[in-house]
């Protein structure tokens, strides 16, 4: 493995593009050109045991802009699986064991997260959506979903505007009872073995539940470990089967083009931009995977009609710092570090309004940069958008 490290490093021609790129770069003294000389160095162990393959955010902006092709996250990735599992930072590596024991991150027993859910499924009929009741186990259902710990534990109202748009929409659809989990923080902690296993969870409930689609998880990081598990070992099986992996990107532009879902534009009025996920957008292009460009942009123009790019989008997009993890990591210094430069590109463009579709990035944007960079605005999720612009009959 070292070997192989250094090897990767050996094609830097130490031209430092990858420097000028890098949003995380200037961290402990540290940047993606110098990483790789102490990769040449045999340095490897001092990385393994530093912090920067943990505040790496592993958006791949450095490695599209290199002319030898050197691939910093795939070195990140296997720097962090070399760290001794009781020495990974913060909570992520407890959420792995959770989720190989229990099948979600939080360590939620089963009864617990059928209450929540049978509970947030009320109130929404209660608020909105008349006759709704949360579609737990149901065989036959065209989609399944999978809810992120993050919304059961402290923000279960959050699932509510997927919930209603697919209301609006009349989808078939369908959450697990068991095995729940969005996320994947395997890809995350660099245990590769633990995100099949995790994305084996997924495919199971798939199965069992005999859906048509698997909604690929908003968390992009967990969408993004899923799609490499599914690519490389579950596809064929799957589809043989007649269940296809899609992202929600596919369910709204589905809903819109066939007329099942109405929005009224006139209650969006202020300025939007969008943030683009590394892994829903440049990521999946680097795999040779479609990249969700272009749908996301689609989206929000049948919401608002006063839309305005970031300085540096789609491919070409900044992480928000805190993509692989670190947005569940303990390195906040490192986060507002890394978010600078997004939170400068927000401000400049004007918008009052931030639209993502990824949850830790709505996090970072929400929570971390509009705080540390004063930015005055608000922060939605895509289908948030659609769902708060839906016109109910
Ligand atoms: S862009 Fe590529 S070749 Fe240039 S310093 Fe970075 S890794 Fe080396
Ligand atoms: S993957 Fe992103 S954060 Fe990591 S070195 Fe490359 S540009 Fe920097």
């Amino acid at each position: 493995m070292y070997e192989d490290l250094a090897r990767i490093a050996n094609h830097c021609l130490t031209c430092g593009t990858c420097s000028g790129r890098c949003a995380s770069g200037g961290l402990d003294g540290l940047d993606p050109r110098k990483i790789l000389r102490m990769l040449v160095y045999g340095q490897t162990e001092k990385l393994a045991s530093s912090r920067w393959p943990w505040v790496c955010t592993q958006c791949g902006r450095c490695v599209v802009a290199c002319p030898e092709g050197v691939d910093l996250v795939a070195i990140g990735k296997a720097l962090k699986g070399m760290r001794p599992r009781n020495k990974v930072p913060g909570s992520l590596h407890k959420g792995v064991e959770q989720v190989l024991k229990v099948g979600n991150n939080i360590g939620a027993p089963k009864d617990e997260y059928l209450m929540v859910m049978e509970e947030v499924g009320e109130e929404l009929a209660e608020e909105c959506c008349p006759g709704f009741k949360t579609p737990i186990d149901v065989v036959g259902a065209e989609y399944l979903f999978f809810p992120n710990s993050k919304e059961l534990s402290g923000e279960p109202d959050d699932m509510k505007w997927w919930w209603k748009v697919f209301y609006a929409g009349k989808l078939s659809w369908t959450v697990p009872s068991e095995n729940w989990e969005s996320v994947d923080w395997g890809l995350f902690t660099g245990n590769m073995e633990a995100s099949r296993k995790i994305a084996q969870y997924k495919v199971d409930n798939a199965k069992k539940l005999k859906v048509k689609y698997i909604i690929a998880p908003d968390c992009a990081g967990g969408s993004f470990g899923f799609r490499l598990n599914y690519e490389q070992y579950f596809k064929p099986e799957l589809n043989a089967q007649g269940i296809e992996l899609v992202y929600i990107y596919d369910v709204l532009m589905r809903l819109f083009k066939e007329g099942r879902i109405k929005v009224d534009k006139s209650r969006n009025p202020e300025l939007v931009t969008y943030h683009d996920p590394c892994k829903h957008g440049r990521e999946l292009e680097r795999a040779s995977w479609h990249p969700y460009y272009d749908e996301a942009r689609w989206i929000i123009s049948q919401c608002c009609d006063d839309f305005v790019e970031l300085a540096s989008n789609k491919r070409d997009a900044f992480c928000c710092g805190a993509g692989s993890g670190a947005w569940a990591g303990p390195y906040l210094d490192a986060k507002i570090h890394c978010g600078r430069l997004k939170a400068e590109q927000i401000k400049k463009s004007g918008a009052k309004v931030v639209v993502t579709s990824c949850s830790n990035c709505r996090d970072q944007i929400m929570k971390v940069l509009a705080k540390e960079y004063k930015l005055d605005i608000k922060v939605k999720y895509i289908w948030q958008l659609v769902a708060e612009s839906l016109v109910l009959e």
